[in-house]
């Protein structure tokens, strides 16, 4: 019989896991080996809570069945990420998970409301999307109806218990094969030939060898980072924040389906509604404020009774300089951190898991073109998202030192195009790969104050009271598509209720 592929995962937090589980679903067992090291001792995060929609397309990937997934992890949907006082002290807007209108003729929507809007003759943007409406009306239904249908417009994520998550996806991928290895990893040994990892032992001096490691060790970042050496490329001076401060909080009335961003003098908090509780965070500048008066505001801000000790976290921004390097490949927070502003790092596991999946080897020789494809492409998806993290800092009202200083910063060349793009005629130029898409710029330049001088000339040739007949007509049945929706509350309880803790 031959050798079996010999996968190893070292770290069982949620990106662990993640991989853990797609590797069950999708590895013939037959060729491929599957273990996962975790120390108990040493714990997980377990502070990711809000998530984008294409967490969806992963659990549908593994074949997870959504209610029991929501029960077991406490979740709620999540339809955006609402964020209060950025652009300008006083304003709200929403980053929806849906669009913006639907095209008309040649042109896309946006580019017939950005021409009204010029002339005054346009409602505010969000009237346009079913998921804003929704969202702000507390409300929930799944997409329904048919094709074209407004209540199909928009697509959902969920907020969860990240530790749940890991705990859920655990038990399922054990059923499934993977074999969990507990024990703390003390050493690491490298292959003398080729500089790769030949194995990791544990305290009680067991030895787990492997011909591939995937390494979810956390910020850690045992083997990619700690043992070859690959360091972090630093993008503090595009993202000052290297601090946050979590607490969960007692679940209130306001359960909404969205996710909240409220921007604070050193940084800004997020509040997570779950079915259990409400996870809360302050991500700060330790520059600019110390962690107690950061604790300290997080705990005046809560809309229910604390229900721990507020914790403090410190981070980097940035990402390996090679995701994949030797027979290495880091995944989650040993690969890289994003601040949590757009739920993004659960989304950066699921890619380097797809990817990794596709560029997998045979065996154990390692064709130096895959490495390098995952290196690309995770490149890309990091990158994108940093800009866009970027633009919600650089859009600001500078009344504070963290805020004059990020909104003075050089941007990088890459987001000074887009911003510049935009402002002319309302462009956005589409990725063929990576996070995000047009309708995601749209809301986010809107909200933070640039709006474009007019819309695309293609959207020149209609009428001014045709346009103005069809802009009204979908304000309308945008109103009329959520009218029958029942509350968040009512919809969670109804769907997927989960135990109570
Ligand atoms: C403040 C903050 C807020 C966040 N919010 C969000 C969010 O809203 N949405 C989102 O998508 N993501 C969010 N994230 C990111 C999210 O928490 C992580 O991406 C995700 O949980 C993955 O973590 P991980 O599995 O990489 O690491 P960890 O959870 O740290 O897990 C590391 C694992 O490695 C194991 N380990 C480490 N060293 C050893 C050793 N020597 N021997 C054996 N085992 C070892 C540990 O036991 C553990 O099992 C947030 C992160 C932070 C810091």
């Amino acid at each position: 019989m031959t050798k079996r592929f010999d996968l190893v995962i070292v770290g069982g937090g949620t990106a662990g896991w993640m991989c853990a589980a797609a590797c069950a679903a999708k590895l013939d067992p037959a060729r491929y080996r599957v273990r996962l090291v975790e120390s108990e001792e040493i714990g997980t995060v377990g502070v990711g809570e809000a998530t984008l929609p294409q967490m969806k397309d992963f659990n549908d990937y593994l074949g997870l069945d959504e209610v029991a997934f929501m029960a077991a992890t406490q979740a709620s949907f999540k339809l955006g990420i609402e964020f209060v006082n950025w652009g300008r002290q006083g304003d709200r807007y929403i980053h929806p998970f849906g669009t913006f209108g639907r095209p008309i003729g040649e042109a896309d929507f946006f580019s017939y409301w950005a021409r009204a809007n010029a002339a005054g003759r346009a409602a505010p943007l969000p009237d346009y999307c079913i998921a804003i409406a929704m969202a702000w009306a507390n409300r929930f239904m799944l997409p329904n109806g048919a094709a074209g249908d407004v209540r199909n417009a928009f697509s959902y994520a969920y907020h969860l218990d990240a530790f749940l998550y890991a705990r859920f996806l655990r038990l399922w991928a054990e059923e499934r094969g993977v074999d969990r290895v507990e024990g703390r990893i003390v050493t690491v040994e490298r292959d003398g030939e080729s500089g790769g990892i030949a194995s990791v032992t544990l305290a009680s001096g067991a030895q787990v060898t492997g011909d591939l490691f995937v390494d979810c060790s956390g910020f850690r970042s045992l083997l990619l980072g700690q043992t070859l050496g690959v360091d972090l490329e630093d993008w503090a001076r595009w993202l000052p924040c290297d601090s946050a401060v979590a607490v969960p909080s007692a679940r209130s009335d306001d359960f909404t389906p969205y996710t909240r961003s409220t921007r604070r003098p050193a940084g800004w908090q997020w509040r997570i509604p779950l079915q259990h509780r409400t996870g809360n965070g302050y991500v700060y500048a330790s520059a600019h404020i110390s962690d107690d008066e950061a604790a300290a505001t997080l705990l005046a801000n809560l809309d229910g009774a604390a229900l721990a000790d507020p914790r403090v976290l410190r981070f980097k921004a940035g990402r390996r300089r090679r995701a994949w390097a030797h027979n290495v490949i880091g995944m989650g927070l040993a690969g890289g951190f994003l601040e949590p502003l757009e739920s993004t790092s659960i989304y950066l596991v699921q890619m380097a898991i797809m990817h990794l999946l596709t560029l997998l080897p045979d065996g154990p020789a390692i064709d130096p073109a895959l490495p390098a494809e995952f290196n690309r492409v995770m490149d890309v998806e990091y990158d994108r998202i940093r800009d866009f993290l970027i633009l919600h800092y650089a859009a600001n009202e500078a009344d504070a030192p963290l805020w004059q200083a990020v909104t003075t910063m050089e941007l990088p060349e890459s987001l000074h195009g887009r911003i510049e793009a935009f402002r002319h005629r309302g462009h956005v130029p589409a990725y063929r790969d990576g996070l995000f898409g047009p309708t995601s710029w749209q809301a986010v330049f809107v909200g933070q104050g640039i709006v474009p001088r007019t819309g695309d000339r293609l959207a020149d040739a209609m009428p001014d009271d045709v346009l103005a007949q069809r802009l009204d007509g979908f304000a309308a049945s945008v109103a009329k598509g959520i009218a029958d929706a029942p509350s968040h509350a009512q919809f969670v309880a109804r769907y997927c209720p989960a135990p109570a803790l």
